[in-house]
């Protein structure tokens, strides 16, 4: 079914239903559209203002049912890509074959040249940044703060999608 907003020469609006555009267009040809106010056989389509669906008005904070406590509208509901340094997570199981693949490639890479460190990473960072330890490339575990600390000394560390080998 298709909703025409209608108006009568005499500026009556109201509502039709039809299964299509033609079928108005058909019976309008006929003269069985008529307005319901004046049986007027004179009716167009009224000019229709957009039509926002349901569900986003149903989600708009200032809608929601607390009257009484005033809201911030929320912030629009777009995906921003995200900026460099900022770890982004990445669902393995569903990653596109040829991307998993890249992954593998970039741990291997890493694997091949930078000193495993493990949970020291933080701590080694910074010996290598005070010169105490050789200067090389190293990977290994750490936790957010830690990277964050490290950032903010001006020693440089990356997040690393870190997907399983190829034969796990
Ligand atoms: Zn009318």
């Amino acid at each position: 079914m298709i909703h025409y907003a209608l108006i009568c020469s005499l500026e009556h609006e109201f509502d039709g239903w039809f299964s299509s555009s033609m079928a108005f267009e058909a019976q309008a040809a006929r003269d069985l559209v008529e307005c319901p106010v004046c049986g007027d056989i004179n009716v167009r389509r009224a000019l229709m203002a957009p039509c926002l669906p349901r569900k986003s008005n149903a989600r708009d904070p200032a809608k929601a049912p607390q009257p009484d406590v005033p809201q911030p509208s929320a912030p629009p509901a777009t995906l921003q890509q995200p900026s460099p340094g900022h770890t982004v997570a990445v669902a393995g199981d569903r990653l596109p074959a040829h991307v998993r693949v890249a992954l593998q490639r970039l741990r291997a890479e890493v694997e091949r040249h930078c000193d495993y460190v493990g949970d020291q990473f933080a701590e080694e960072a910074r010996r290598i940044h005070h010169g105490e330890s050789e200067r090389r490339a190293i990977y290994g575990e750490t936790t957010p703060d830690e990277a964050e600390e490290l950032a903010a000394d001006g020693i440089e560390v990356s997040s690393l999608p870190w997907v399983p080998h190829s034969d796990s």
